[in-house]
């Protein structure tokens, strides 16, 4: 139960004056969530504020700089409306002070308001951008505007949130401040000497300290306020985790003791020998789960890296050892290629390998469900759906999970309290850096898969400008001609009003000219079993031009594919870029990838194509993505709901998540059920930063 102490800050959010049904979306979309019955006020608490603006400056009208943020204390001269019908004049309103004048300027004002806030003669406070032109300067449309003699006033630093479009920062200021104020006492969760140390002031302090920078050194990440609700973040992370991985530990695995037979059977049948880094994973695998401990493993391996067959050896040694297996892949298209590649390898053996994804309906399902009981279905390849309830297992050993960066604690947990404790094996393409396993996974075991299977070429990538179109085209036609496959990458499936990016649609129609009936178009929009009709098509070579949303990211395997075009590659981040381009360069034949990009680059986008072109290294590739984009967006948390950071930053506080860690180690190892004062501040911890899920698995939750 959350301690009733937080009550005021789980509240919803829609409880705060102001949040109707209109500005609850609004609020919804700000944070997130899918509506505004999910977000509480501390979420909104968390909306910490990007910049200050300083109005301090009042160096009086005649010495306000060009462009700067100024506050003006002066005396309503004069007004002058727009002459009659014609609404393009602006309204103005002169002020004078001891210097000199100025001039307020309104579009399309309403002059009765602006007689009521700006009388004339009335000595007034206003604050905005000031402009000079001709010798003249000028305030357009001022930020605020207070009458003194009304004791109004105005804010001298205001912090700058980030927004959502239809939501003004007024409005969203207001209502945090509001929220801010909810913030009751906490109990202190952290040992004296580190809050001495760090110079820690309080978190509820701190909450509230968020929302008032007093100037550019509040807002930065170092300031000991972000810092201390960085360090209560990571605490609270490490510490959920650490209980749902001692919880996993603790019910003690089935050890694992393969034969070898069906293993020697895989490997003789395969067209190539494992590369060392494989063999080196396979034995790590095998070494755990032949132990007490069940294992949880993260299996880190480029793209192309060959982390499939990976799996299989340790799926097999469970058939060997008379357990089952599952290997849960993100979508519906690689559990389907996982099926086919698996069955493939593992055709001597007559292990049993099935698919039970959501499409697998009525008298199939109930079969695959009564073998899975049974213990016939040995191996079993699908989508979340392998864990739904109606699912059970006569005895299941290892749970393999690809690509983990789509997946979070949450289902980890699910899995566990199914009362499932089989071995678990995570696989990720993204190379994610030692920081951002911990925080994301805590203490995980990692193999790496550091070398691509022998006989790849490199690819080559280049930069296009969108212009050079046809260019491109006509040189994909030589290249089809001679019988190689492309992908076509688009960032939409439709063309939106306020984007002209270009949609899948509309350029597979383009391209049919070109390319006739050569040319495939997959979607996410599409129905299952069209999406497998054309992948089989593309891979059988029928197509030889695939136009693809990212459906086509994660995993797809066509190795003679190699070609990649990515339209609009500026608006992707270098993870998934990298993702897409990992599609290709998988044969022996030499690829290369086709970046089009359109109209002026950012800055920072021009950075991310520049890596792409330079490299190939994952690492590097994600080392320089946590540098460019921040670690959020890395691990993929903003398609897949995990909970990332608020306050904390990877870059910024990495430090403290050591400490952190260490921390949550030395709590639980004395005081494993949160029972201590100490630990019953932790509750309220967890609770606090949403990371709560893991007090069921204490006796006393
Ligand atoms: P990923 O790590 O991206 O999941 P895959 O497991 O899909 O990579 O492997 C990519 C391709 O490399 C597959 O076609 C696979 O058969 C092949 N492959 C895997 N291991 C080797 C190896 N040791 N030598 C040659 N090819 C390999
Ligand atoms: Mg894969």
């Amino acid at each position: 139960m959350r301690p009733s102490l937080l009550d005021p800050l789980f509240a919803s959010l829609s409880s705060l004056p102001g949040i109707g049904a209109k500005m609850g979306e609004l609020y919804a979309r700000l944070l997130g969530r899918e509506s505004i019955e999910d977000c509480r006020i501390i979420d909104l608490i968390f909306h910490a504020p990007s910049a200050v603006i300083d109005r301090r400056k009042q160096p009086g009208i005649a010495y306000a700089p060009q462009g700067s943020i100024v506050t003006v204390t002066a005396r309503v001269d004069r007004h002058q409306p727009p002459p009659r019908g014609n609404a393009n004049v602006p309204y103005r309103v002169f002020l004078q002070d001891d210097t000199g004048e100025m001039a307020l300027v309104f579009f399309r004002a309403k002059g009765n308001w602006l007689e009521k806030s700006l009388p004339i003669d009335e000595t007034v406070m206003v604050s905005g951008k000031v402009d000079w032109f001709n010798g003249r300067v000028s305030m357009v449309h001022p930020d605020h505007v207070a009458r003194l003699s009304e004791g109004q006033s105005l804010p001298l630093i205001e912090p700058v949130y980030p927004l959502t479009a239809g939501l003004s920062p007024k409005v969203l200021r207001k209502t945090i401040e509001a929220a801010a104020e909810r913030v009751p006492d906490l109990p202190e969760w952290i040992d004296e000497s580190l809050i001495k140390q760090q110079r820690f002031p309080q978190t509820a302090d701190a909450l509230k300290q968020l929302h008032h920078p007093e100037d550019e050194k509040d807002i930065d990440p170092q300031c000991s306020t972000r810092r201390r609700l960085a360090y209560d973040e990571f605490l609270a992370g490490q510490i959920s985790l650490a209980l749902v991985r001692s919880r996993l530990r603790k019910v003690p695995g089935v050890p694992v003791r393969p034969t070898g037979l069906l293993a020697k059977k895989v490997t003789d049948a395969l067209p190539f020998s494992l590369t060392s880094s494989q063999s080196a994973a396979i034995a790590d695998i095998l070494a755990d789960m032949a132990g007490e401990d069940r294992m949880l493993r993260l299996l880190q391996g480029d793209v192309g890296s060959g982390k499939t067959v990976v799996a299989l050896m340790a799926m097999i040694a469970v058939v060997e050892a008379g357990g089952q297996a599952v290997l849960m892949a993100p979508t519906e298209i690689l559990a389907r290629q996982h099926l086919a590649t698996l069955s493939q390898m593992a055709r001597g053996t007559g292990v049993e390998i099935n698919i039970l994804t959501g499409r697998t309906k009525g008298r199939e399902r109930d079969e695959i469900l009564e073998r899975i009981a049974d213990g016939k279905a040995q191996i079993l390849i699908g989508t979340h759906a392998l864990f739904q309830d109606s699912v059970n297992y006569q005895n299941l050993q290892l749970a393999v999970v690809d690509e983990q960066h789509r997946f979070g604690v949450h289902q980890r947990l699910r899995l566990t309290s199914k009362g499932l404790s089989p071995h678990m094996l995570v696989m990720t393409a993204t190379p994610i850096p030692r920081t951002l396993v911990l925080a994301a996974f805590g203490d995980m075991d990692v193999s790496k898969l550091t070398e691509k299977p022998a006989g790849r070429k490199p690819i080559q990538t280049v930069i296009v400008p969108g212009e050079r179109l046809e260019e491109i085209v006509h040189r994909l036609q030589t290249a089809v001609a001679e019988g190689r496959k492309v992908y076509w990458i688009c960032p939409l499936v439709e063309e939106t009003e306020e984007s002209n990016l270009m949609s899948v649609e509309e350029r597979h129609a383009v391209l049919s000219q070109f390319f006739g009936k050569q040319v495939a178009l997959i979607h996410g929009r599409m129905s299952g079993p069209e999406k497998d009709a054309v992948m089989a098509g593309f891979k059988r070579g029928e197509t030889r031009l695939l136009v693809a949303t990212t459906v086509i990211e994660v995993g797809v395997d066509v190795p003679d594919a190699t070609i990649m075009v990515i339209e609009h590659a500026e608006r992707f981040g270098l993870a998934q870029l990298h993702q897409l381009r990992g599609r290709v360069g998988r044969g022996s034949e030499a690829s290369s990838c086709i970046l089009l990009y359109s109209g002026k680059l950012s800055q920072n986008a021009e950075a991310r194509l520049k890596i792409m072109r330079e490299t190939e290294d994952g690492f590097l590739i994600a080392e320089e993505d946590l540098r460019l984009r921040g670690e959020g967006e890395l691990l993929g948390t903003k398609q897949s709901g995990t909970p990332g950071f608020a306050i904390a930053s990877l870059e910024a506080h990495g430090d403290l998540l050591e400490i952190a860690r260490k921390d949550s180690h030395y709590l639980l190892d004395r005081d494993p059920e949160l029972q201590s004062p100490r630990g019953e501040a932790i509750r309220v911890l967890l609770y606090l930063f949403r990371r709560d899920e893991a007090i069921r698995f204490l006796k006393a939750g």
